[in-house]
């Protein structure tokens, strides 16, 4: 097929899109205003999260003919910390997540770069993207969420650490990962975002108290919005098509878009190339996406007692079963998730542009 593809942004799933493109014999170029990769992140760990989905996470990369050559620490155990000082273990048998770096060296960007590069994409970095690309994959287009993080160096052991206090952090939480001397603290939250310095403040002090002293060197904080929306479709009214953050694809619950992001990639460069799978759409994106939905309203209804009750029912089972049962779309997600968005419909304008079929935008 001779044909040329723009694509805007080069993170995740602008890269994985170009791959998928260009080993359809597609000639695509990819515009990031950052040079070298990963430029939205600064070194720091996230999830490639596995408990939203029965198949393995690196499964489903294979499946889409993405092998995972990438540095990825199976993550099995983490540690609750809860509102009124009680600590409680969670392990699963089964991976419940992959521990991977994001930002320019040994993450999943420079895998997806070098992966890019061998399959002949053209990329053009330190510039912005044309306005008119055929597809748009620049992350977020509106602050439906925030996060601040500090990534650092430190000789913590190895530690897995989240905070789930409403006080501190009210509709979010708190994670501090230290693994082989790398260090990510991080506060993300949907709401109330004017508190969040103070909420970083204060979790920082709390997992202070809890891991005991140890050196935080070489440390870099930034701060970075979260996007939301359920698309209709990824190929918006204008023709163009939109994957990963540029079309909402996250997880309402979590926050957590880096697996949505590939999957997206991988159906728009179906789509684009004349096969648009829309049941595998609406069974792997929307649905999902809408039965975090309806776990978001409860999320943001539990008291202290309750999310310390949570952290007692996590420690207590297998928690990625637990993070399947929880996430699993089905007709009582599918209802409940209506009744939600009934509720919280945008009314005003919201920025997502053509694509979005629903979304909730913070209150200004
Ligand atoms: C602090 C934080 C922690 C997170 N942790 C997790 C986690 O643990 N697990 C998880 O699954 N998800 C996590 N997420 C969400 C996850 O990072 C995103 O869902 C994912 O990166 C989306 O991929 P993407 O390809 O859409 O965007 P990105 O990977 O962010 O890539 C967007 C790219 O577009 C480029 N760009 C933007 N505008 C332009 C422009 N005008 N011209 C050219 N280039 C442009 C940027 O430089 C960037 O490289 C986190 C998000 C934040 C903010």
């Amino acid at each position: 097929m001779s044909r040329q593809i723009r694509i805007a942004g080069g993170g995740l799933s602008g890269l994985a899109t170009a791959v998928l493109l260009a080993r359809r014999g597609i000639e695509v170029e990819v515009f990031d205003r950052h040079r070298g990769g990963g430029g939205r992140f600064g070194g720091g760990w996230q999830v490639l999260e596995n408990g939203t989905a029965a198949a393995d996470a690196l499964d489903e990369l294979r499946g889409l003919g993405l092998e995972p050559a990438f540095p990825a620490i199976p993550a099995r155990r983490a540690l609750f910390l809860d509102a009124f000082g009680g600590t409680h273990e969670v392990a699963s048998a089964a991976p419940y997540a992959y521990f991977v770096r994001r930002g320019p060296d040994g993450s999943l960007d420079s895998w997806l770069r070098g992966l890019a590069l061998a399959a002949g994409v053209t990329l053009r970095e330190g510039v912005a993207a044309p306005a008119d690309a055929e597809v748009v994959a620049t992350g977020p287009r509106q602050a439906d969420g925030a996060a601040r993080e500090l990534v650092f160096r430190s000789d913590l052991a190895d530690t897995v650490a989240v905070l789930f206090d409403p006080a501190l952090t009210p509709t979010g939480y708190a994670y501090l990962f230290c693994l082989g001397g790398h260090g990510t603290f991080g506060v993300a939250q949907v709401r109330q975002l004017a508190g969040l310095p103070r909420a970083r403040e204060l979790a920082w002090h709390r997992f202070r108290a809890v891991l005991g002293e140890f050196a935080v060197r070489d440390e870099r904080e930034h701060g970075q919005f979260m996007n939301f929306s359920l698309p209709r479709h990824l190929r918006a009214a204008d023709g163009r098509w939109y994957v990963g953050e540029a079309a909402g694809v996250q997880d309402f619950l979590f926050g957590l878009g880096n697996r949505l992001a590939l999957r997206t990639a991988g159906l728009a460069a179906a789509g684009i190339a004349g096969a648009w799978d829309a049941p595998r759409f609406a069974a792997s994106v929307r649905r999902p996406m809408r039965a975090t939905v309806a776990t978001r309203f409860i999320y943001e209804r539990l008291g202290r007692r309750a999310f310390a009750g949570f952290c007692r029912r996590a420690g207590r089972g297998d928690f990625r079963d637990l993070l399947l049962r929880l996430q699993r779309p089905g007709v009582a997600a599918d209802a409940a998730a209506r009744l939600v968005m009934a509720a919280w419909r945008e009314r005003r304008g919201c920025r997502h542009g053509p694509l979005c079929s629903w979304c909730r935008r913070r209150e200004a």
